[in-house]
């Protein structure tokens, strides 16, 4: 995947996206685009109510590439590591992505469903895809998350929060451990909530 230049790509595809997807999309300005198939729309017109915390990193023990992207969007090459080979067939997505580096890269309208939550349950609701946006941290059990992490979550959350008020809620932020227990571990014992919290608080000026 060599692709053009990231400024190059991102218009490119910003424009692209805004013909094809009509006035309801919402990308957040700070995010590459890197749009994913693995996506429909929300069953009901129900909007956002939920944001699920995810962590990935793909292989396991690495950090970096391109493979989180090419898994969202249906390319990921089985032959590159035995682990690909399980999860190569795998139709799934995330509404964004954030890097260790801080950079964001959305892959899913957030008025859309992706598919990143599976089988699980919030406030007696299940199948949570339906009315959660996700968001995966670069990231696993084992390590802290970075600084710029957690700067560019707080910032994608509040600027969600203004277009979807009911995530403002109390407990409208989840960890996908939370609405899967026992299936998913993530975002893991590093996800700092008190750091989430003190930050969303911080940048609201409550
Ligand atoms: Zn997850």
């Amino acid at each position: 995947m060599h692709g053009f230049p990231e400024a190059t790509r991102r218009s490119r595809t910003r424009e692209a996206m805004g013909a094809a997807a009509g006035a309801d999309a919402l990308w957040w300005p700070d995010a590459s685009i890197c749009p994913s198939p693995n996506q429909d729309a929300r069953p009901n017109g129900l909007e956002p109510e939920l944001i699920v915390i995810h962590a990935i990193r793909l292989p396991p023990g690495q950090f970096g590439g391109r493979f989180i992207e090419q898994l969202f969007t249906n390319s990921l090459n089985p032959l590159e590591h035995p682990f690909f080979e399980e999860i190569a067939d795998l139709r799934v997505s995330a509404h964004a992505l954030i890097g260790r580096d801080g950079l964001a890269t959305q892959f899913v309208s957030f008025d859309r469903r992706a598919w990143h939550a599976g089988a699980s349950c919030w406030n007696g609701r299940e199948r949570c895809n339906d009315f959660s946006i996700g968001i995966e941290l670069e990231g696993c059990d084992e390590r802290a998350f970075t600084d710029e992490q957690y700067s560019a979550l707080v910032r994608l959350i509040r600027w969600l929060r203004e277009r979807f008020p009911r995530l403002a809620a109390e407990d409208a932020i989840a960890g996908h451990s939370d609405i899967a227990p026992g299936r998913k571990t993530d975002p893991g014992p590093h996800f700092n909530w008190h750091r989430l919290w003190a930050g969303l608080a911080e940048e609201s000026g409550t």
